[in-house]
């Protein structure tokens, strides 16, 4: 089947044709979107360029927050649509944008099928300890405070590929999935199932990310409000634009970032430092919740392309089996055609793997799997 995925961020919109049945793309087309720019319009010039490479059979759409509703790919329609809408204050920098692009796709392709696929729905599956945060249970209830989690289709398509390269079914498989591009989040698979992830009711907890400062103790929080006098805006604004690698180090840019450490800056070594730390200490807490661990694998820009990154990740986890092969480690260049590598020694208990994220062959094989 012939489906069209389209993956739009808050500022970039990622598109491909993609041949389910084959997993590979007929054809496809980035757009990064300037602040200003009319988005909207950006999604129909694409969309016209695809029109003409009919035939277009399904249309799959990444859609960041499904909310509590949402735990499956959805065929959309108007209702449907306006549920998704009400889910905006949620995912405020991603839905909207997300939505917008719906709308113009559906009426650009208005015969074929849409649907939606949800970056939360894989970790509608969190058992209550990892979902509920300790606060007052009214205070939970009434304002709808849980954790969610995300990358969730990214995350979901690391445990099938390393369950297909690896010929083991997933559900015998403990897997830590470390998720590391702009926006980081690690999560614990257990029988195919996500049992625990670093992000939570938004995508600002966890790891230490491109801008996104990751766990901090919310008492920093009271802090600023007290001390500092920040309000809502500015702390949304400190915690998810100007925290992070960014913070510590002036850029999020992980490439400079290892080139400015080695050549002796401070501030970038400590990034490094705490950017990695963080990692292994989910790490370690995600293969103590599940009694073990089976495979640790990394993907998306960092985890995919830093060997520097990944051998900091795994020092001092000798103790659980995990053994990396530094020159396998070094050598590791993923394509379309070797989506995913090994990493580790061949006396390593724990299976070491880089695997390819791939968003939009992971919606377009949720949408055909949902219209057949
Ligand atoms: P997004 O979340 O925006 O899709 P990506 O998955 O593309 O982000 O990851 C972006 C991050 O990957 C950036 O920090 C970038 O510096 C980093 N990255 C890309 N290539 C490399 C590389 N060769 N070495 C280290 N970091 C890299």
């Amino acid at each position: 089947m012939r489906v069209l995925a389209l993956n739009c961020g808050s500022s970039s919109v990622k598109s491909a044709l993609i041949d389910t049945a084959l997993g590979r793309r007929v054809q496809e087309l980035h757009v990064e979107v300037v602040a200003g720019a009319d988005f909207q319009a950006a999604v129909a010039e694409l969309l016209v360029t695809y029109r003409t490479s009919a035939p277009i059979e399904a249309v799959a759409h990444r859609v960041v927050h499904g909310g509590e509703k949402f735990v499956e790919p959805t065929r959309l329609d108007d209702a449907v649509l306006s549920e998704i809408e009400q889910l905006n204050h949620l995912a405020p920098l991603h839905n909207p944008p997300a939505l917008a692009a719906i709308r113009r796709a559906r009426s650009v392709l208005p015969d074929a099928p849409h649907f939606a696929v949800f970056d939360t729905a894989f970790h509608a599956t969190l058992p209550d300890h990892a979902r509920e945060y300790a606060l007052p249970a009214d205070v939970r209830q009434r304002f709808g405070i849980r954790r969610f989690g995300f990358h969730g289709i990214n995350h979901s398509h690391v445990a099938q590929s390393v369950s297909a390269h690896l010929q083991i079914d997933v559900t015998k498989l403990r897997i830590i999935s470390c998720h590391l591009g702009n926006g980081a989040s690690v999560t614990a698979i257990e029988q195919g199932r996500s049992v625990d992830t670093s992000m939570g009711m938004t995508p600002l907890e966890g790891l230490v990310m491109g801008t996104r400062a990751g766990d901090v103790d919310p008492g920093v929080l009271l802090q600023l409000r007290r001390a500092g006098h920040l309000d809502a805006d500015e702390l949304d604004e400190l915690l998810n634009k100007r925290s992070g690698l960014k913070g510590l180090a002036g850029t999020n840019d992980m490439r400079e970032i290892e080139r400015r450490a080695s050549a002796g800056d401070q501030d970038c070594a400590l990034a490094i430092a705490v950017y990695v730390h963080r990692i292994r200490k989910y790490i370690g807490a995600y293969a103590a919740s599940m009694g073990g661990v089976d495979v640790i694998a990394f993907t998306a820009g960092v985890g995919e392309h830093s060997a520097l990154i990944r051998r900091r990740c795994l020092e001092r986890l000798e103790f659980i089996g995990a053994l990396l092969d530094v020159t396998r480690n070094e050598a590791v260049k993923l394509t379309s055609d070797q989506p995913v590598a090994i990493l580790n020694v061949s006396a390593s208990k724990v299976q070491l793997l880089a695997v390819r994220a791939d968003e939009e062959l992971a919606i377009a094989q949720a949408a055909a799997a949902a219209l057949s």
